[in-house]
């Protein structure tokens, strides 16, 4: 492990059986609170958006705002929003996905995505990818590209990378830490 990982990694905290018994949450507020692994965090996520060929960052709420958007200035590129539906007040695209139980929406401004953009979606944790695998859609279907998922952190045993496979269908998926 390099000194980068160990110092994210030692910044996050693990919380049991929130928000419900059974999940062991990544709690990464102690990170955000912390200038030298914020930065470092940001830091190595600009460097993949560059490595990436990215032309713009796509957060994913709530956390992927926190961490995308620095990334994004660092970067020199610009922020999109992937909101939950219902939150973006103008002409948007939306697409559901399936949740253990029952189903969600996440919602881009259309305007926002055009053919000629490549797209690096950041996000905090990734789980079942059931997010990301909607928010790669969601760019597709915009006529964007995407040039790939950075998250800080992966959850390897709930398959993500297998399931995203097909979906990033190349685009790479850079996890800087892996549970
Ligand atoms: P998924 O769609 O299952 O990959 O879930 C990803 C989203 O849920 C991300 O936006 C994460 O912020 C959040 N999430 C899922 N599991 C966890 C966890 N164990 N700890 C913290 N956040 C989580």
């Amino acid at each position: 492990m390099t000194d980068i990982q160990e110092l994210l990694l030692s910044r996050i905290r693990d919380v049991a059986d929130y928000p419900e018994p059974g999940v062991m949450f990544k709690d990464i507020t102690p990170l955000l609170a912390d200038p030298a692994a914020f930065t470092a965090l940001t830091d190595t996520l600009a460097g993949i958006a560059t490595a990436t060929g990215a032309t713009k960052i796509v957060g994913l709420e709530a956390r992927g705002f926190i961490l995308g958007a620095p990334v994004a200035v660092r970067a020199g590129l610009g922020f999109i929003p992937v909101r939950k539906a219902g939150k973006l007040p103008g002409a948007t695209l939306r697409q559901a996905y399936d949740l253990e139980y029952g189903s969600a929406e996440i919602e881009v401004h259309a305007e926002d995505l055009t053919s000629g953009d490549r797209v690096l979606i950041v996000d905090d944790v990734l789980a079942t990818g059931g997010t990301a695998e909607a928010a790669v859609h969601l760019i597709q279907r915009a006529g964007a590209e995407v040039a790939g998922l950075a998250v800080l952190m992966e959850l390897g045993f709930l398959g993500a990378r297998t399931r995203l496979g097909p979906t990033l269908a190349g685009a790479p998926l850079e996890a800087l830490l892996q549970v």
